[in-house]
């Protein structure tokens, strides 16, 4: 599933469109609205997308990784 895998490779933005397709009080999305049961389509791929991105919690990466100290030549 390409847009699984695509959003598996952007946390931040899979965190968003599963917090924002979330179950009303009546058991529909709130960001789909209308007669949408949840869990929508884009939640379910939000979804997908988190196993894919599994099992790597711990490891952290590489763009997130904190900068090493690269001032130290100043000195
Ligand atoms: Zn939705």
């Amino acid at each position: 599933m390409l847009m699984a895998t695509m959003l598996a490779r952007m946390p931040d933005l899979r965190l968003r469109v599963q917090a924002q397709h979330a179950p009303d009080h009546a058991g529909r999305c709130r960001d789909c609205r209308g007669t949408t049961r949840w869990p929508c389509e884009l939640y379910q791929i939000a979804a997908e997308a988190e196993r894919h991105s599994l099992p790597s919690p711990r490891s952290p990466l590489p763009w997130s990784a904190p900068a090493p100290a690269s001032a130290s030549f100043l000195l």
